[in-house]
C-alpha cells in the first residue's frame, strides 16, 4: 500500500530566522552573547559618531540584574547622529532595517545587530529594550520601550515619551537585559574594548564592568580619519540582480544615460565606447531591456577593461600616523611602525590594507606575533586561526629574516576596510584568504617588519660600540694615572684629571651618538662597578 507523505510547507520571517538561529549572528551561548551584544551596540555607536566625523564619547556599562541571576543590563551611550524618532522602533525592532544599505564603509551591514541584542534580551530575559536619542539638531529627545513581534518581524512599542531637549544632546543611550556570563566573557570584552581603543586614539570611551571596575580611555589625539562617503558601484561590482534593482530606481532613460549616470568613474564617452565595443544601442530604453539582455550586460561590464579603477576615497582608512599613536598609548611598545598600503580591488570593491607593528616595551614575548586584526575598524577576536592574517603571519612570512627569534614581543595590526569585505559568515569573525587581500597584508606586513629590521640592527651596532667605548673608557683612570706619574717629571706638571678628561674626550669623539647620556669616565666607572 502507497503510503501518502504530507509535507507541511510555510515561511518564516527575518526575525524567526535568526530566533532560530542566533548562533550565526555570533550568539551561540551566555558568554558569547554578552560579548556580542557589547561589540553590536558599541559598533553603532562608533558609526554614529567617527563615521559621521564626531569625535566619539562612548560609555559602555554592564551592571548586574539586581533581582535576576545571570542577567546583565547593558547600557551604551553615544554623541553621535541619534536616531530620527520615527525610525527608532523599527531600528531595533525589525530584523534587516538598516541606515546603511548604501555603498558606504562601515561596521554594520548586514541591518541586524542591534535586533539580535533587543531579540536576545527578549527570550532570555523579557524585558523590553529601551533607547533613547536625539538627532542633531532636534528639538525633542526620544524615548521607547520595545520588543520585538518574531512571527511578524515588527517593533512592538510598549512605551514612548518625548522631553523638550534642553540641552542641544545629540546622542543615542540603548539599554537592554540579557542573559549572560562575565565570568566567561569578560577577558573577551575587556580585549575587545581594549583593542577598539587602539584604532580609536581619538575617542574618549569609558567602560564599567559588572565588578565595579571603570576602564577609561582618554582620547589623546583630535584628529578624526576622514568619515566614509558613500559611493557608486564600479561596473565590476554588478551581478545580475543588483542591476535589475538599479534599473529599477533609476532615473535615466537610454542605456547612455543610465551607465554614464549611476556608476563609478564611467563618464559618457567611456559609456560610449563600452556600448559600442559590445554592440549595445545607447538610445535603448534601459527600462525595456530583457532578462537575456541584461544577463549579457553584466557579463560585458565584468569584461571590459577599459573602465577606471574603483576609486579608494570613499573609504576611511585609519591613517599610519592614528595606528602609530594607538599602538603607543596602549601597548606601550619601545618601537612602532604603521603602513596604508595602496588600494586594491576586490570583486569590483575597492579595498585598502593597513598594517601596523609594535616591538618591545610593555609587550609581552610570545611564540608568534600577536596579531591585532580589524575589519571597518572593528577588532575582530574569534576564529583567529581561520583568518587570512594567522595565515601570512604564521605561514608566509620567515621572520628570522627580520632578525626576530621567538619568543620575542611583537604585535601586528592588520586593518582591511572597504565596502565589501570577504567575512567567514555573519558574526564577522574572520576574513576569508582572498589572494589579493592575501598579498596586500604580506606586502604591508614586510614593510613594517623590515622598518623593525632596521631598528634592530641599529639597536645591535649601538649596543656593540657601547660596550666597546666602555671597555675603553674603564682603561682611561689607569692610563691617566700612569700619563701624570710620566708628567710630574715635567716642569709643567699636569694632574691625573686633565689626562682623564682628554682622553674621555677622545673617546667620546670617536663614539659620537652612544654615549651622549654619558658625561664623564666615572658614570661608565660607576656603572660596571
Ligand atoms: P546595522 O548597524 O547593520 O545597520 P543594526 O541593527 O545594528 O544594523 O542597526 C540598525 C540601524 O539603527 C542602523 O543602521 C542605524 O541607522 C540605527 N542605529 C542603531 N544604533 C544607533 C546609534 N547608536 N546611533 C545612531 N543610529 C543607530
Ligand atoms: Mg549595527
Amino acid at each position: 500500500m502507497a503510503v501518502t507523505i504530507l509535507e507541511k510547507f510555510k515561511s518564516i520571517s527575518p526575525a524567526e530566522f535568526f530566533y532560530r538561529n542566533k548562533e550565526i549572528a555570533g550568539f551561540s551561548n551566555p558568554a558569547r552573547a554578552l560579548y556580542q551584544s557589547v561589540r553590536e551596540l558599541v559598533e553603532n555607536a562608533f558609526d554614529a559618531t567617527d563615521g559621521h566625523g564626531i569625535l566619539p564619547n562612548i560609555e559602555i556599562s554592564i551592571d548586574r540584574h539586581p533581582e535576576k541571576l545571570n542577567v546583565y543590563r547593558i547600557t551604551v551611550k553615544d554623541n553621535g547622529i541619534g536616531i530620527p524618532g520615527e525610525y527608532i522602533p523599527e531600528a531595533f525592532g525589525k530584523v534587516l532595517f538598516s541606515s546603511k544599505y548604501v555603498l558606504r564603509q562601515s561596521r554594520g551591514l548586514f541591518g541586524l545587530g542591534a535586533k539580535m541584542v533587543v531579540l536576545y534580551g527578549q527570550i532570555t530575559v523579557g524585558e523590553p529594550a529601551e533607547i533613547i536619542s536625539a538627532t542633531i539638531g532636534s528639538k525633542k529627545v526620544y524615548m521607547y520601550r520595545i520588543a520585538i513581534d518574531i512571527k511578524e518581524n515588527k517593533p512592538i512599542i510598549l512605551h514612548k515619551a518625548f522631553w523638550i531637549n534642553t540641552t542641544n544632546w545629540h546622542g543615542t543611550i540603548v539599554r537592554v537585559s540579557i542573559e549572560g556570563d562575565w565570568g566567561r566573557a569578560k577577558q573577551k570584552i575587556l580585549d575587545y574594548v581594549r583593542r577598539t581603543a587602539i584604532v580609536t586614539p581619538y575617542a574618549n570611551i569609558v567602560f564599567k564592568t559588572p565588578d565595579g571596575d571603570v576602564y577609561v580611555y582618554p582620547s589623546v589625539t583630535n584628529k578624526v580619519p576622514p568619515p566614509p562617503k558613500e559611493t557608486k558601484p564600479h561596473p565590476h561590482g554588478v551581478d545580475i540582480e543588483m542591476l535589475k534593482a538599479m534599473i529599477s530606481e533609476t532615473k535615466a532613460e537610454t542605456l547612455l544615460d543610465f551607465l554614464a549616470s549611476e556608476f563609478q568613474g564611467v563618464g559618457e564617452v567611456t559609456a560610449q565606447r563600452f556600448l559600442q565595443t559590445y554592440g549595445f544601442d545607447p538610445s535603448k530604453k534601459v527600462k525595456e531591456l530583457t532578462a537575456e539582455e541584461i544577463e549579457k550586460f553584466v557579463k560585458c561590464l565584468k569584461e571590459y577593461n577599459e573602465f577606471k579603477k574603483p576609486r579608494a576615497d570613499h573609504l576611511s582608512p585609519i591613517g599610519a600616523e592614528l595606528i602609530k599613536i594607538g599602538l603607543k598609548q596602549i601597548l606601550k611598545p619601545e618601537f612602532v611602525e604603521a603602513v596604508t598600503c595602496k588600494p586594491v580591488v576586490y570583486e569590483g570593491h575597492a579595498l585598502i590594507v593597513e598594517v601596523g607593528i609594535g616591538y618591545g616595551g610593555s609587550i609581552p614575548p610570545s611564540d608568534q606575533p600577536i596579531i591585532l586584526r580589524y575589519a571597518n575598524k572593528i577588532p575582530l577576536l574569534y576564529d583567529e586561526k581561520s583568518d587570512v592574517s594567522w595565515k601570512v603571519v604564521s605561514e608566509n612570512i620567515d621572520w628570522k629574516y627580520y632578525e626576530i627569534e621567538f619568543p620575542a614581543p611583537i604585535a601586528i595590526l592588520v586593518h582591511v576596510c572597504g565596502t565589501k569585505i570577504p567575512y567567514k559568515g555573519v558574526g564577522k569573525e574572520s576574513i576569508a584568504d582572498v589572494p589579493v587581500i592575501e598579498k596586500e597584508i604580506e606586502e604591508g606586513i614586510r614593510y613594517v617588519a623590515r622598518a623593525l629590521k632596521q631598528y634592530l640592527l641599529k639597536k645591535q651596532r649601538e649596543e656593540e660600540a657601547l660596550r666597546k667605548a666602555y671597555t675603553i673608557i674603564k682603561y682611561i683612570p689607569e692610563i691617566a694615572s700612569a700619563l701624570s706619574i710620566f708628567a710630574s717629571a715635567n716642569p709643567e706638571k699636569i694632574d691625573q684629571k686633565i689626562f682623564e678628561a682628554k682622553l674621555f674626550e677622545m673617546v667620546k669623539s670617536k663614539y659620537g651618538e652612544v654615549l651622549k647620556n654619558i658625561s664623564s669616565v666615572r658614570d661608565v666607572v660607576i656603572q660596571s662597578e
